[in-house]
C-alpha cells in the first residue's frame, strides 16, 4: 500500500487529521516516510543544505563550538550534540575543525539525535572514521548528564506544525481530509483552541493563516532544561520568521522545485518555516538566560567566514576558486540563504 491510501484509508475511517499528524506520516512514517528511504539530499537529491554546499559551513560551526567549550572552561567530559543531522556533513567538518584544539576530541562524546534508520546507517559511516565515542538516539528525552553544545541545521522546518485560518466564525484549524476520494485541506468544524492563538488573535486578519508547532517547541524546552542544569549552549540555524508574522509557509520540494503538499506522499520533502520568537520564548522560560536570533550571513561572518574563504583561495585552482566564491555567495548572500535563514543561540 502506499502512503496515500494508507491516509485515505486511516481519513475515511476516523475523520480528518491534522497538518501535524500528516507531517509526521510523511516525513517519518517508519516504512513510507520520506526520511526513512528517499535520498533527499545533495544535487541529485530533492534539495541541498548549507553543509552541504561548502565546507566552510561546518567549519564556521566549528569555531562557535570551539569558543562554547572554552568559555565553558573547557569541561573533561562534555557531549556535542547534534539533532537531524542528514548525511553527517556538519558533524564531519566541526570534528575536523576542533581537530587541532587542545584536549578537544580527548573530552568530547557526540551524541546525534536521529529518528531515521536509513539516514543514522549514512551518518555512521562517514563518522566511522573518527575516533571519537559517538552514539544515536532517535529522541532527545534522555541526554547524558553532563555540559552540552547543541547544534542543529534544518531540523526544526522538519517538526510537524498546526495550521489555523480566521474565518467569520470564528479560527478553525486546517485539516487533511478527503473530498470525492482525493486528499483535499479541510477546516475543522469546531473553533479551534490552542493556547498559543488566544495570545494572537486579536492581531490575525480574516483569512489569514497562523501558524504552531508545540513538537518544536517540546523540544527546545527538553533541551533548554537540560542545558540549563548541566551548563552548555545551543545553536539553531534555520529558515523562519520573527513574530508577528503570520502566513502559510507549508511546502514540499522534490527535485529542486515546489511540489504540492498533498501529492507524491513520502517521495517529497515537506517543511515549513521556524517560528524563532517561539523557540526563544520556550527557551527563557525554561531557564536559559541568553537567546539572541540573527541572519546566517552576521552569524557566518562573525565566525570569520571571509577570511576562512580568501585562505582557501590562496591554494585553490581556478575551477575551485569558482565553486569556493559561489559557495560563499550562496551562504551569506542577502538574496539568497544570509538574510532568510536564521541562527537562534541559546545560553
Ligand atoms: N542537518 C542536515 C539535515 C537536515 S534534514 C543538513 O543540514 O544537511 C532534517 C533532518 O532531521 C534529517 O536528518 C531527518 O531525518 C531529521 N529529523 C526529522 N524529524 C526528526 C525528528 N522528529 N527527530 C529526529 N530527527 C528528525
Amino acid at each position: 500500500m502506499s502512503l496515500e491510501n494508507f491516509l485515505k484509508k486511516q481519513i475515511s475511517q476516523q475523520g480528518p487529521i491534522s497538518i501535524a499528524e500528516f507531517m509526521q506520516l510523511a516525513l517519518m512514517h517508519p516504512q513510507y516516510g520520506y526520511y526513512q528511504k528517499q535520498q533527499p539530499f545533495g544535487e541529485t537529491g530533492d534539495f541541498i543544505t548549507a553543509p552541504e554546499i561548502s565546507q566552510m559551513f561546518g567549519e564556521m560551526v566549528g569555531v562557535w563550538v570551539a569558543s562554547i567549550w572554552q568559555q565553558l572552561g573547557c569541561p573533561k567530559d562534555f557531549c556535542l550534540l547534534e539533532l537531524g543531522p542528514g548525511r553527517g556533513v556538519l558533524m564531519d567538518d566541526v570534528l575536523r575543525a576542533t581537530k587541532h584544539l587542545d584536549g578537544f576530541h580527548k573530552c568530547v562524546s557526540v551524541v546525534m539525535v536521529e529518528q531515521s534508520a536509513a539516514l543514522q546507517q549514512k551518518q555512521k559511516e562517514r563518522l566511522n572514521p573518527w575516533n571519537i565515542n559517538i552514539h544515536w538516539l532517535s529522541t532527545a528525552e534522555k541526554l547524558p548528564r553532563k555540559p552540552t553544545i547543541v547544534i542543529a541545521n534544518e531540523f526544526f522546518d522538519a517538526l510537524p506544525i498546526h495550521q489555523f485560518i480566521k474565518t467569520p466564525q470564528g479560527i478553525r484549524e486546517k485539516l487533511v481530509g478527503l473530498d470525492n476520494h482525493s486528499l483535499e485541506f479541510v477546516l475543522s468544524s469546531a473553533n479551534a483552541s490552542f493556547s498559543y492563538l488566544a495570545h494572537w488573535q486579536e492581531q490575525i486578519e480574516m483569512n489569514q493563516v497562523i501558524e504552531t508547532s508545540p513538537a518544536s517547541i517540546h523540544v527546545m524546552e527538553q533541551l533548554a532544561e537540560h542545558i540549563s542544569q548541566m551548563g552548555g549552549a545551543g545553536l539553531f540555524i534555520d529558515y523562519g520568521y520573527e513574530m508577528p508574522a503570520f502566513g502559510d509557509t507549508l511546502q514540499a520540494v522534490k527535485n529542486h522545485k515546489y511540489h504540492e503538499v498533498l501529492k507524491d506522499i513520502g517521495e517529497a520533502d515537506i517543511t515549513a518555516h521556524v517560528n524563532f520568537t517561539a523557540l526563544a520564548e520556550a527557551a527563557k522560560f525554561t531557564g536559559c538566560k541568553q537567546q539572541q536570533v540573527i541572519s546566517q550571513k552576521d552569524f557566518l561572518k562573525n565566525m570569520g567566514i571571509e577570511v576562512r574563504a580568501k585562505e582557501l583561495l590562496k591554494k585553490a585552482n581556478a575551477k575551485q576558486k569558482l565553486s569556493i566564491e559561489s559557495s560563499l555567495h550562496r551562504l551569506i548572500g542577502d538574496a539568497e540563504m544570509g538574510k532568510l535563514f536564521k541562527v537562534l543561540m541559546v545560553a
